[in-house]
C-alpha cells in the first residue's frame, strides 16, 4: 500500500479550507516540478490539522463513563462479561452512538459489531479500526472503549472537518477480547481471520456455569444458525488498513512525557496447562523419603519457567506462572494434586517456541525425580507474533508529527485484537499514555487530554490510508 505525500497536501486543504477532494485529487504538474526544482513542497499548509480538529472531548468523556455504568460490579469497577445482560445493554448503547455518528451498523453471527461510513469508491477495500469494551472483573473503563468509543469520535472529527473518505471508514467493535467467559481470548477478531478450529471448538464449549457458547449467543441475539460460524471469517485483504488505538497498559509514555506510542509489533503469547499427580497423604504421618509431592513438583516447574525465560538472554522473553492449584488445599494433607497455567510472550517465536520446549522438558523431568505423574501438558495457544505494516506505521507517524504530537516506537507486549486481524489485513496500534500503566482495575485511568491526542492521531491516520 502506498502513500503519496500530495495526498496529504490534499487532506490539508480538505481540512484547512473545504475544498472538494474531487476538486484536488490530481496534483498539478507545474507545482510538482517546482517542488522538485526547490525541495519544498509549494503547498505549505496554511494551519496544521491540529488546529482544525476539534475533539469533543467532554461528550467523550460522558460516554465513556455512561458506558461505565453497564457493570456487574459498583463503580469504579468495571465488569461486563461476554452475552450477560449488561453487556447486550452495553452493545446498544454502542450500536445507537454509532448511527448517530452517521455509520450504517451491521453484526456478524458471534456479535462482531461494525459500523461503516461509505467512500466515494465503493469498489475500493475499506480502512478499519476498533477494539473491544468487554471487561474482566473488577477492571477499569477505558482498555478497549477508548479503541471504539475514541473511534467513533475520530469518525465524527472528521466529518466535523468536512473530510471525505475515499475508502470506506469502518469501526469495529469485537467480541469477547477477554476470555473470562468461555476462556477464549479475543474470540471475535480470532473468528473474523477465519479459525475452523476455533468455530468448530465452540460447538462444545461451555462456561462456568455450564451454559454452552451458542446458548449464550442466542440469548444476546446472536448465532442463530448454530452449525455455522463459517459466515463470520473475513478473506484475507477484506480491509485495506486496521489500526487500533489503545491505552499502553503499561508505565512507558506517561513515565517518558511522550502522548504516543506507534506501534511496531505485538509480541506472540502462548499458554500451557499443567497438571502433576502424586499419592498425598497426612502431613505428620507420611515421612519425607516416602513422599511424592505434587505440590512441590509445581513449585520446581514454576522456578524452571523462571530459568528458562532469564536463560533466554533477551529482555523481550517474559513468562508468568499466574494459576497454581493444590488440590486438596488443606494444610495437613500433602498435595495429591497441582494444577499450574503458564503464560509466556516474546517478539521472537522462534525464542518463545523453544522456551516452551525447554519447560516442557523440565517437567517431564521434574515429574521422574519427584516420582509423580505429569498427567497434563497441554499448549493451550501459541499464536505467532504480528508486525504492524510499514506503510501504516508510516501514516501513523506522520499523523504524530503533523499534529506535533510526540510519538514513540513501541513494541505492544499486551495483545490485542490487531493481533489477529493482522492475519486479513495490514495492521497498525496507537498507544496512549495511561496512569501509571494500571489496567486491569478500577484505577485504570487516561485524561482526556491524552484520549483526545490519540482520537486526533487515529483520525489523520484513518484520513490519509483512506485516501491510499
Ligand atoms: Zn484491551
Amino acid at each position: 500500500m502506498s502513500f503519496r505525500f500530495s495526498h496529504v497536501l490534499h487532506l490539508f486543504f480538505i481540512l484547512s479550507f473545504s475544498f472538494s477532494i474531487l476538486a484536488h485529487n490530481e496534483q498539478d504538474p507545474t507545482t510538482k516540478i517546482m517542488e522538485d526544482f526547490s525541495g519544498y513542497p509549494i503547498h505549505e499548509p496554511q494551519f496544521s490539522a491540529s488546529t482544525s480538529f476539534s475533539v469533543d472531548t467532554e461528550n467523550l468523556q460522558l460516554q465513556i463513563d455512561e458506558l461505565s455504568r453497564y457493570s456487574d460490579t459498583p463503580a469504579p469497577s468495571v465488569t461486563r462479561i461476554l452475552y450477560s445482560e449488561k453487556d447486550v445493554l452495553a452493545r446498544r448503547f454502542i450500536k445507537n452512538i454509532m448511527a448517530s455518528s452517521g455509520l450504517s451498523v451491521r453484526e456478524d453471527a458471534v456479535g462482531n459489531i461494525f459500523g461503516r461510513w461509505d467512500g466515494r469508491e465503493p469498489e475500493l477495500t475499506a480502512v478499519a479500526t476498533g477494539s473491544h469494551i468487554d471487561a474482566i472483573p473488577y477492571s477499569g473503563k477505558y482498555d478497549g472503549v477508548v479503541g471504539v468509543l475514541g473511534a467513533i469520535e475520530a469518525i465524527n472529527v472528521l466529518r466535523r472537518s468536512d473530510f471525505k473518505p475515499k475508502r470506506a471508514l469502518e469501526v469495529i467493535m469485537f467480541t469477547s477480547e477477554e476470555p473470562t467467559r468461555f476462556g477464549i481470548s479475543c474470540l471475535g477478531s480470532r473468528l473474523l481471520a477465519g479459525n475452523d478450529a476455533l468455530a468448530n471448538a465452540l460447538k462444545g464449549t461451555v462456561d462456568g456455569q455450564s451454559i454452552s457458547f451458542f446458548d449464550a449467543a442466542r440469548s444476546a441475539g446472536y448465532a442463530t444458525d448454530q452449525d455455522d460460524l463459517s459466515s463470520v471469517f473475513l478473506k484475507k485483504g477484506s480491509y485495506s488498513a486496521f489500526i487500533e488505538l489503545h491505552i499502553e497498559q503499561g508505565p512507558l509514555l506517561e513515565d517518558e512525557g511522550i502522548p504516543i506510542g506507534v506501534i511496531t509489533a505485538i509480541a506472540a503469547p502462548a499458554s500451557i496447562k499443567v497438571d502433576f499427580e502424586g499419592n498425598g497423604g497426612h502431613a505428620g504421618a507420611v515421612l519425607m523419603p516416602y513422599r511424592n509431592d505434587a505440590g512441590l513438583a509445581a513449585a520446581e516447574l514454576a522456578l524452571a519457567v523462571e530459568k528458562h525465560v532469564l536463560e533466554s538472554g533477551s529482555i523481550d522473553t517474559v513468562g508468568t506462572i499466574g494459576i497454581l492449584e493444590l488440590h486438596p488445599g488443606a494444610i495437613n494433607s500433602i498435595p495429591s494434586k497441582s494444577h499450574l497455567e503458564i503464560d509466556t510472550r516474546d517478539i521472537d517465536e522462534k525464542r518463545r517456541n523453544s522456551v516452551i520446549e525447554k519447560i516442557h522438558q523440565s517437567a517431564i523431568t521434574i515429574a521422574k525425580n519427584r516420582n509423580v505423574t505429569l498427567s497434563e501438558f497441554k499448549i493451550v495457544n501459541q499464536d505467532p507474533p504480528a508486525l504492524s505494516d510499514a506503510s501504516i506505521v508510516k501514516a501513523m507517524e506522520a499523523a504524530s508529527k503533523e499534529l506535533n504530537l510526540n510519538h514513540k516506537l513501541m513494541i505492544s507486549r499486551a495483545y490485542h485484537d490487531s493481533l489477529f486481524m493482522a492475519r486479513v489485513s495490514p495492521m497498525g496500534m496507537i498507544f496512549i499514555p495511561c496512569y501509571k500503566g494500571y489496567s486491569h482495575k478500577p484505577e485504570e485511568f487516561s485524561t482526556t487530554g491524552d484520549i483526545a491526542n490519540g482520537v486526533k492521531v487515529l483520525a489523520l491516520t484513518l484520513a490519509k490510508l483512506s485516501l491510499a
